[in-house]
């Protein structure tokens, strides 16, 4: 089974990603996630890559599509993925299908702007592993660090509130014209992002079981 899923920055595609995948067993990927840590090693499509991302636009295609197609070769991947970043605009859809990929099904998961700007000012992330907190709707059991690897918890340079409102013009330009792409193809499935990740969960728990996947 594969699974796209939609919706601006900080509609919590990660954690549903991650939350689906308990489930189900397919792989989460994330393209965002991919990129970071090509930023991280130091590697030349990393490296290109920073700039974009810390001005909160989006990475060329060329670039994604090439780590993309690599990710998707993994043996992790043979039963089933879930998308969370990917695609990001319609060429990428387009990349997709050009490649013979088949999706089952797309959740544009819902959020309004300012409750993205809330969510993802307030975002803090581990420096180490990854995994993320809000400083006041889940704030980290070890104050500063991370409760899972004691890693540093960092702001992410790109959840500054000026590239914040950045990505949601981005998102709205380049991203959104997907949900009409996809409902055309019959695959959108539409679901609201609410305040607690357990709400958010069921809404997708319920779209799992209308699509018998
Ligand atoms: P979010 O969805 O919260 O913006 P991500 O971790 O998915 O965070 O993405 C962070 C950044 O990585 C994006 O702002 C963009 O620069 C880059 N990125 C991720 N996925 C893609 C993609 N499919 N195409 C182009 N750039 C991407
Ligand atoms: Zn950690």
């Amino acid at each position: 089974m594969r699974i796209i899923l939609l919706g601006a920055p900080g509609a919590g595609k990660g954690t549903q990603a991650q939350f689906i995948s308990e489930k189900t067993g397919a792989t989460p990927i994330s393209t965002g996630k991919i990129i970071r840590a090509a930023v991280k090693n130091g590697t030349p499509a990393g490296l290109a890559a920073k700039e974009y991302i810390d001005a909160g636009r989006l990475v060329p295609d060329e670039m994604v599509i090439e780590m993309l197609k690599e990710r998707l070769c993994e043996d992790d991947c043979k039963d089933g993925y879930i998308l969370d970043g990917f695609p990001r605009n319609i060429s990428q859809a387009l990349a997709l299908e050009k490649m013979g990929i088949e999706v089952d099904i797309v959740i544009d998961i819902l959020v309004f702007d300012s409750d993205v700007v809330e969510r993802l000012c307030g975002r803090r992330v581990c420096n180490n592993c990854g995994a993320t907190y809000h400083v006041e709707t889940k704030p980290s059991l070890k104050g500063k660090l991370c409760e899972l690897c004691d890693g540093t918890l960092i702001t992410r340079e790109d959840d500054k509130p000026e590239i914040v409102l950045e990505r949601l013009r981005v998102y709205h330009a380049e991203t959104e014209p997907l949900i009409r792409h996809y409902n055309a193809q019959i695959k959108l499935r539409t679901m609201r992002s609410f305040p607690t990740i357990e709400d958010t969960a069921n809404g997708v728990l319920a779209i799992l079981g209308e699509s018998a996947v």
